[in-house]
């Protein structure tokens, strides 16, 4: 069962070591767990609902309060502190197309605003229903997870959109085939989800961003369905599949969706590099990605996040580790860089030899595949540490741009910095650091973490959040950065689209929802 206010399974917990909490501590000042809302307490300020009877909506309290938040950090604070406030007043669960379209029909003839739900793991607030007189249909996937067709001979798999990641690799699976989207969420998220915020997995490098996987499929919309052919390229004009990427549910529903497979590599493993400094690490990734040695993924820490890693991990063998890589060099900033190298069993050798070599000429040391069989072992079980930090008084967010390389290391040192300066102004202390992933031969994916201290009021605790994310992001964009590079608007992006689209592009972008959408019905307050 999934637990209604956190991440995650509720049988599954990611403990933090007595010496993580320690370093915590530390580095932050100390720590004051608040209690949480009780469910029950929850669950009886929810109004009665506003929408008819339909055989496929469910009105009942408990499901329209697990349906009503992602995983926000304002939904977070709603969900732990009580204030829930705006609820769904139905959940539909529809099975087949049709049923799609039958319930666009009933919430348009109900006077409802319709948000499509995939796995709930937005977080930056995209199904979260906003105040409104209208009734909210929130319209759940998750009985559409059927592999429809697959065609071997094109490599092209047809999904209902509603499957999430190990639904859909279990299935693929069976008949020697990946999508390989890995996003850290592939527990819960699924396919149509992917689509609408434009998402990357942890091997995008390999496999592409989901824009890439995408080929063609179908939406459900107020106006009717749209039928996208999964052509391999196509000069016709604009690409109308490039509208529905990153639409985050303002069009209408996917209900089916074609994505590019690829045969299960025969080889794979991650293997950990030491630089001794950022300025190294950083050079090695991007000469790995311009000379075009074709690894499955980089992912490169700086100092803070190689420490803060190593620490939260709380394996044994780090003391020893630490003071061997100190002994020859790789100290306070050393990071760390995992590589991924997938493929046939012929490239592989090759592969991992050729980044080897030349990770040595940046100073890299080679450290074999402990390092990254344990990142690889907890690669979606790390969002179970969200729960336990949050629990001890820790709150953990993130934020991520992408720049052209020119950009990449000046940026990547003032954004956690501007996360810091913003917390010193409330007298708080602030554990933020940044990786690169998602690599490209122009640029990369900078992507921030953030750990600050919970305060007992939620009010101050936002206004806090707030402080933290406006001064990255202005930073950010000072530097010509994206305000997302692959979580998406939803409502928390909102205020900064204006300045990455300019006012005629997001003239166009409104005008283009208003021609799917006229009554604007799909998803309000979602994108601007
Ligand atoms: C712990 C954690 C780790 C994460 N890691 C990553 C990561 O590595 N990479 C990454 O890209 N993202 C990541 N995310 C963000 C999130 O998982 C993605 O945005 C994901 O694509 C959302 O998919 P979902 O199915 O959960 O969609 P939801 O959260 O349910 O919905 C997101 C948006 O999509 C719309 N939507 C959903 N399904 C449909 C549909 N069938 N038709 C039309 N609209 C639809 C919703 O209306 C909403 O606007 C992470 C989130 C968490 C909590």
């Amino acid at each position: 069962m999934k637990r209604w206010n956190g991440w995650g399974d509720v049988d599954t917990d990611y403990p933090l070591p007595p010496s993580a909490l320690d370093y915590l501590t530390n580095r932050l000042g100390h720590l004051d767990p608040q209690p949480d809302t009780a469910k029950e307490t929850v669950l009886a300020t929810i109004p009665e609902s506003r929408l008819p009877a339909h055989p496929l909506v469910d009105t009942s309290a408990e499901v329209r309060l697990t349906h009503a938040r992602g995983q926000s950090t304002r939904d977070w604070v709603d969900l732990r502190h009580g204030r829930v406030g705006i609820f769904p007043d139905g959940v539909a669960f529809p099975e087949t197309d049709e049923d799609v379209r039958n319930l666009l029909k009933y919430a348009r003839e109900a006077g409802a605003s319709l948000i499509p739900y995939g796995g709930g793991t937005s977080v930056v607030g995209h199904i979260t229903p906003c105040s409104s007189d209208a009734p909210v249909l929130t319209l759940s996937l998750e009985k559409m997870t059927h592999l429809l067709n697959l065609d071997e001979t094109s490599r092209l798999a047809t999904f209902q959109a509603g499957v999430a990641g190990p639904q859909l690799e279990t299935q693929l699976k069976a008949h020697g085939y990946t999508l390989g989207h890995f996003p850290q969420s592939f527990e819960y998220s699924t396919l149509g989800g992917w689509i609408v915020t434009r998402s990357s997995g942890q091997q995008s490098y390999r496999y592409g961003k989901i824009e890439q996987l995408f080929a063609g499929g179908s939406m459900e919309t107020p106006r009717g369905r749209l039928e996208m052919k999964p052509v391999p390229a196509s000069a016709a004009g604009p690409d109308v599949r490039e509208m529905v990427l990153g639409s985050e549910g303002r069009l209408g529903v996917i209900t089916q969706a074609q994505v590019r497979v690829r045969r299960v590599p025969e080889a794979e493993a991650f293997l950990g590099v030491f630089f001794p400094s950022w300025e190294q690490g950083s050079d090695a990734v991007r000469k790995i990605v311009q000379n075009e040695i074709p690894v499955s993924m980089l992912r490169l820490s700086n100092p803070l996040e190689t420490e803060t890693t190593l620490i939260l991990s709380g394996k044994s063998w780090i003391g020893l580790a630490d003071r061997g890589l100190r002994t020859i060099g790789y100290g306070d900033t050393r990071c760390l860089l995992v590589v991924g190298v997938t493929g046939s069993r012929r490239s592989f050798g090759r592969t991992r030899r050729e980044v080897a070599a030349l990770c040595r000429k940046f100073g890299g040391l080679f450290v074999g595949t402990v390092v990254g069989h344990a990142w690889e072992k907890n690669r979606f079980l790390a969002p179970y540490l969200r729960n336990t930090l949050w629990e001890c008084g820790v709150a953990i967010d993130t934020l991520e741009t992408a720049l052209p390389w020119s950009q990449v290391r000046e940026a990547s040192l003032a954004i956690p910095q501007a996360i810091v300066e913003a917390m010193e102004k409330h007298n708080e202390q602030v554990l933020a650091f940044t990786h690169l992933s998602h690599v490209y031969r122009d640029g990369a994916s900078v992507y921030t973490t953030f750990l600050f201290r919970r305060t007992a009021d939620p009010d101050e605790f936002l206004a806090h959040w707030q402080d933290m994310k406006q001064n990255a992001t202005r930073i950010l964009q000072g530097f010509g950065g994206t305000i997302s590079h692959q979580h998406g608007v939803g409502t928390d992006h909102v205020p900064y689209l204006p300045a990455e689209k300019g006012a005629l592009g997001m003239d166009a972008l409104r005008a283009v929802c208003k021609s799917f959408d006229p009554d604007g019905m799909m998803n309000p307050g979602k994108l601007f």
